[in-house]
């Protein structure tokens, strides 16, 4: 399993000089299975990127959308595959009855927020809003978790060869109404995964403002990798706001909060074009690749 990030900035893109390192795009994970199956998570501006190179096969695609704000799939109208004649790409959101992030997915290409309508697209695309039942029938285990976020929205675990990641963006594990997933289903959510990706754009000092608006602090997500007993930890959706010198000190801040708790976790901020190579579980390797040399 080999899992490269795109898109890793919250509620809206933040390119410039404070954020070149980490990057400003927003939210969207590409995972390759051993078996040769392109996973994408989110459609945020990071999915331009990932086009460029998936254009380069025919491979089919599989969308899997956590909800429909904008930071999810603002990058969508500008993701090379879709004008791919024939180019097969499944696009997944939803329980059934209730698709709505799949329709203001495809209602922005509507001629007047974008010059190209959706149903003028030459590749084959296909929808489904009945996750539940479509993820049984995939070649790899895929489980589903309902995301405390304002509108709802969808996390997801995923396992093949006896390596697991979780992608719970936009999730705020202490939210001050009746969570739809509490604390302790998160944990067990997570128990043992090899890599955790985990929606991290506050800190501390963002409450109470920020409370109820579905996003997690930092220090919160560090004790649910340690409570779960994760292997890898990766911040994720960092707030358009944080400059890279901050997501530095996290880096540091979390090294040192692991070694405390005498845990062998290890943390990574998400960056564009850091990779994980999890194809192997006693080989894993982390990579951070340059998005030039891609
Ligand atoms: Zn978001
Ligand atoms: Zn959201």
């Amino acid at each position: 399993m080999l899992i490269s990030f795109y898109g890793v900035r919250g509620s809206i893109a933040a390119p410039g000089p404070n954020t070149a390192k980490y990057g400003g795009n927003t939210s969207c994970v590409h995972v390759r299975l051993n078996s040769g199956q392109n996973l994408i998570f989110d459609a945020g501006t990071g999915i331009r990127r990932l086009g460029l190179d998936m254009v380069r096969n025919d491979e089919p695609l599989l969308l899997l959308l956590s909800h429909g704000h904008w930071d999810h799939i603002q990058g969508y109208p500008f993701f090379g595959p879709i004008y791919q004649p024939g180019r097969q790409i499944m696009i997944c959101h939803g329980v059934e009855g209730n698709a709505v992030a799949l329709k203001v997915l495809l209602e922005q290409m509507d001629g007047s927020n974008f010059p190209v309508h959706a149903t003028e697209l030459p590749s084959k695309i296909s929808t489904i809003d009945q996750v539940e039942r479509y993820l049984k029938d995939l070649p790899f285990e895929t489980v589903r978790k309902d995301l405390n976020h304002p509108g709802g929205g969808h996390a997801y675990r995923i396992e093949e060869d006896g390596v697991t990641m979780a992608y719970i963006t936009d999730n705020e594990l202490d939210p001050p109404d009746k969570p739809q997933t509490t604390y302790d289903e998160w944990v067990e959510f997570c128990r043992d995964v090899d890599l955790l990706v985990h929606d991290a754009q506050y800190k501390e000092e963002d409450m109470p403002a920020k409370h109820g608006w579905g996003h997690s602090i930092i220090s919160q997500v560090r004790k649910l990798a340690v409570d779960a007993q994760v292997k890898n930890l990766v911040m994720y959706h960092h707030d358009p706001e944080r400059r890279d010198g901050e997501l530095d000190e996290v880096a540091i801040e979390s090294a040192n909060y692991f070694k405390s708790n005498n845990s062998m976790i290890g943390s990574y901020i998400a960056a564009e074009g850091l990779t994980f190579d999890l194809r192997a579980r006693q080989d894993s390797k982390v990579s951070t690749v340059d998005l030039n040399e891609f």
